[in-house]
C-alpha cells in the first residue's frame, strides 16, 4: 500500500491546494485599480450599482450592501425588534455568527436540531422549540441548500414569527420556483472571501418591505438621516441627521468593485461547482466508507460547499485524523460545522451537552469540506479524489 504523506510518503499532490480560494479575475482588479484612482473609497456610487445588480440578480424590491453577513443578519434582528427575554430558533450546525448575533442582542439562541440527510433545520423540530417567548427563526441554507421554506414560512406565520434567512451559502439558490431572498420577511448573504460571490469582506441584506430598506439604510451608516455618504459628493452640501445610534456596518466602494464583476460570473461558476460536485459524486458514491450528498427535485442548490461525511464504523480513524491525514497529502479542507452546541462558551452558558442534538452531532463528528473553488481545474479535482482515495485505502477496516 502506499505510504500515507503524513507517514513520511510522497503526498498525493505536489503543492497545497488551499481550499475556498477566491477565484479572482482581471475584470475586477481593473475595476478597483479605477475606484482607488476614483478617489472615492468608502461607500458611493459602485456600491449603489452593486445594490441595483444584486437587487435585479434576485429579483426582490432592495438590496442594502453591508460589510458582512454577520451585520446583516444583526440589523435584522433589531428590524425584527428582538429585545433581551426573547428566544430566536436556529439550528446549531452553522457559523457561529447566526448565533453570536442573537446573543448581542440580549435574546436566547434556542437550537432546533437538523435533519440527518441535508444538515438543515428540521421544521418539525422549529415546531417543538416554539415558546411564548419565541420572536424569531433564522433558517440557514447549509452548503448551498435550501431549507424546507413552504413548512417553516407556515409555521411562522401560524406563530407571527419573523423569518430571517441566513443565505450565506445562498445566493444562487431557489427554493421551488422562489429565488432565495423572497421567501423570508428578512435575508442576509455573505461575500466573504470563501463564498461563492467574494468581495473580501461584505454583506448583502434584502427585503421586499419598503419601510424596512429605509431603516436599513440608516442603521448601516451609524444612524445618519438618508444618503448620509452623498454629503461629501458632488451633489451639494445636504446637512444630515441622527436618526437612531446606528452601526458601522457600511460597505466600500473597493469592496463593491469586486462584487459588480464577481456578480456578473456567478451564473457561469454555477455550472462548473455543478460539474466538479458531479466528478466527486461519481467517484465517492462507490466508497463505502463515504456517504456522499443526497439529492433534491424541485429546488436549485448553490453548489457552495462539497460536504462527504465519513462512516466512523468502516473506518479505522476519527474525523480529525482523516484531516490530518488529507491536508499531508497538500488537499485543504474545511469543516463546516462543528456544531455550536459542544463549544466551549455555548456549553457553558446554556448548559448544552452532547446527546442535545443528535443529528446535528452526526453531521458534526463526520464531515470535511472538499475544494469547490471555480479557480480549481479538472486536474485539481482529480488530484483530491485521488488523495481521498489513497487515505481511505489506509484507515479502512
Ligand atoms: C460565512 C458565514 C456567515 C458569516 O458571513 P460573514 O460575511 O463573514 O459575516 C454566516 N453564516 C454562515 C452559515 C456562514 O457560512
Amino acid at each position: 500500500m502506499e505510504k500515507l504523506a503524513l507517514l513520511g510518503g510522497k503526498p498525493a499532490r505536489d503543492k497545497f491546494l488551499v481550499f475556498g480560494a477566491p477565484d479572482i479575475r482581471e475584470a475586477e482588479i481593473k475595476e478597483v485599480v479605477a475606484t482607488l484612482k476614483s478617489g472615492w473609497l468608502s461607500t458611493g456610487p459602485r456600491v449603489a450599482r452593486f445594490e441595483e445588480d444584486f437587487k435585479s440578480y434576485i429579483g426582490c424590491k432592495h438590496a442594502i450592501a453591508l460589510n458582512s453577513c454577520t451585520a446583516g443578519l444583526h440589523l435584522a434582528l433589531e428590524i425584527a425588534g428582538i429585545e433581551t427575554g426573547d428566544e430566536v430558533i436556529t439550528t446549531p450546525l452553522t457559523f457561529t455568527s447566526t448565533a453570536n448575533v442573537i446573543i448581542h442582542k440580549g435574546a436566547t439562541p434556542i437550537f432546533a436540531d437538523v435533519e440527518r440527510e441535508t444538515g438543515n433545520i428540521d421544521p418539525k423540530e422549529i415546531k417543538r422549540k416554539i415558546t411564548k417567548k419565541t420572536k424569531a427563526i433564522i433558517p440557514v441554507h447549509l452548503y448551498g441548500r435550501p431549507c424546507r421554506m413552504d413548512e417553516i414560512m407556515k409555521i411562522a406565520k401560524e406563530n407571527s414569527l419573523f423569518v430571517i434567512e441566513d443565505a450565506a451559502h445562498a445566493v444562487e439558490v431557489y427554493y421551488r420556483n422562489k429565488k432565495i431572498g423572497n421567501i423570508g420577511d428578512l435575508t442576509a448573504f455573505s461575500f466573504y472571501a470563501t463564498k461563492n460571490v467574494v468581495t473580501g469582506e461584505g454583506g448583502m441584506i434584502t427585503t421586499n418591505n419598503d419601510e424596512w430598506a429605509r431603516r436599513l439604510r440608516v442603521l448601516r451608516l451609524h444612524g445618519l438621516s438618508k444618503d448620509a455618504w452623498k454629503r461629501y459628493s458632488a451633489e451639494g452640501f445636504t446637512p444630515y441627521d441622527i436618526l437612531y445610534p446606528g452601526y458601522k456596518y457600511n460597505m466600500m466602494d473597493i469592496q463593491a468593485a469586486l462584487g459588480i464583476y464577481q456578480l456578473k460570473r456567478v451564473e457561469k461558476n454555477l455550472k462548473i461547482r455543478e460539474k466538479y460536485f458531479r466528478m466527486y459524486n461519481q467517484a465517492f458514491t462507490e466508497i463505502p466508507e463515504i456517504e456522499t450528498p443526497s439529492e433534491e427535485e424541485h429546488i436549485r442548490h448553490a453548489r457552495h460547499l462539497y460536504t462527504i461525511l465519513l462512516r466512523l464504523e468502516r473506518l479505522n480513524c476519527g474525523r480529525n485524523q482523516f484531516a490530518v491525514a488529507l491536508q499531508a497529502e497538500n488537499i485543504g479542507i474545511g469543516i463546516h460545522f462543528l456544531a455550536l452546541h459542544l463549544s466551549s462558551y455555548y456549553k457553558k452558558r446554556f448548559g448544552f451537552k452532547r446527546g442535545d442534538f443528535p443529528n446535528a452531532e452526526y453531521i458534526s463528528d463526520r464531515t470535511i469540506s472538499l475544494p469547490l473553488s471555480t479557480k480549481l481545474t479538472e486536474e485539481d479535482i482529480n488530484d483530491v479524489i485521488e488523495a481521498v482515495r489513497k487515505v481511505i485505502r489506509y484507515y479502512k477496516r
